[in-house]
């Protein structure tokens, strides 16, 4: 055996090996401009006929206030496949987890409602969870805040008119599948426009008007889709020094990862969000509609909902400016209408 350098051991497969076709083309961060968490790639027919759905459980939740004066509900999940706190933001009180409003034995009402298995809302002096004690304090506690407090403007509801044109499931729950990404959701990345998507998952599923049954955003904890942040900074770099996304994916090697479709789709089961009622899905890849709905067809997709990003919505007066995302719109644009009308 003569002496490899480092790059040809073993460890370190020849950048040309082969890979299943699924896992190139739109891993990273550029491409994810274009089509947001939309970009990751379908899991294969395989992995979806393999897959049992995984088993979750809503550890606790708790009613965040947010900074558009919007409430969200913030469940946290845990589960049988990986330690990650995956979550889900949900709109509106008539979504609910079913694990967490289950009883657990031996429990006190202190602890069902520290955990957020409560009907209604807290307030100091509360003694029980369930919805009989509600009914008794009826006219002692707040009324529940229904988005009253921040209406819409008219400019937004007819931008999103535009954009659900044809969507006539308002009554169905929308649903956004979002994976985690620390850079444009933190520290102000414009690589990508995840941040700009989940605020505008938020807004239009938080409005009365265009979701009045409410809405749920699956918050996967899969950084750079399961990579993690370091690899994902990698790929940055691999970009910077010229490389296209696909070379600098060969070069990493990122794994394929279907696991989150499952778990998004055990965790709306368990929202309630499952079954033939059926959900509306804020996506721009028809491909995710499949996956989204589980191997068994736990969740019915009756609707898929574009997102149009806001630099194109709005003739790049609004929405991530950068050199990295710019040099994508003019090429990319036309796949992007294609998909559009690919409903
Ligand atoms: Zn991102």
């Amino acid at each position: 055996m003569p002496d490899l350098p480092a790059h040809s051991s073993p460890a370190f497969p020849p950048l040309h090996s082969p890979r299943p076709e699924h896992e190139h083309p739109h891993r990273l961060e550029e491409d994810a401009y274009i089509l947001g968490e939309d970009a990751t790639p379908p899991p294969s027919n395989d992995a979806e006929l393999l897959e049992e759905l995984p088993v979750v459980e809503c550890e606790v939740r708790a009613r965040i206030p947010t900074t558009t004066g919007h409430e969200m509900w913030l469940h946290v999940y845990r589960n049988n496949v990986d330690t990650k706190e995956h979550l889900a933001i949900v709109f509106g009180a008539q979504i609910r987890s079913r694990s967490l409003d289950r009883e657990r034995e031996g429990e006190t009402e202190l602890e069902r409602m520290t955990r957020g298995a409560y009907v209604g809302r807290l307030y100091p002096g509360r003694t029980h969870s369930r919805v009989e004690a509600i009914k008794r304090a009826e006219g002692a506690m707040p009324k529940a805040q229904s988005g009253g407090s921040a209406s819409v403007s008219s400019a937004s509801v007819s931008d999103v008119g535009e954009d659900m044109e044809g969507s006539s499931n308002t009554e169905l729950p929308l649903v956004r599948i979002h994976s985690e990404c620390y850079t444009g959701e933190t520290v102000w990345s414009a690589r990508c426009d995840c941040g700009e998507q989940l605020d505008e998952a938020a807004r239009l599923m938080s409005s009365p008007h265009i979701s009045p049954s409410g809405g749920v955003i699956i918050y996967l904890r899969q950084e750079g889709r399961g990579i993690g942040l370091g690899e994902k900074l990698k790929a940055y770099n691999l970009q910077d020094l010229g490389n296209d996304t696909y070379e600098a994916n060969i070069m990493l090697r990122h794994p394929a990862d279907a696991r989150s479709y499952g778990l998004a789709t055990s965790m709306l089961v368990d929202l309630g969000l499952g079954g033939e009622a059926g959900i509306r899905l804020l996506t721009n890849n028809p491909d995710k509609v499949r996956a989204v709905e589980g191997p068994g067809r736990e969740v019915v997709v009756k609707e898929r909902v574009a997102m149009v990003p806001l630099a194109w919505k709005t003739g790049g007066k609004a929405g991530i400016k950068s050199e990295e995302v710019e040099k994508y719109l003019s090429t990319k644009i036309e796949k992007f209408k294609h998909m559009l009308t690919q409903q």
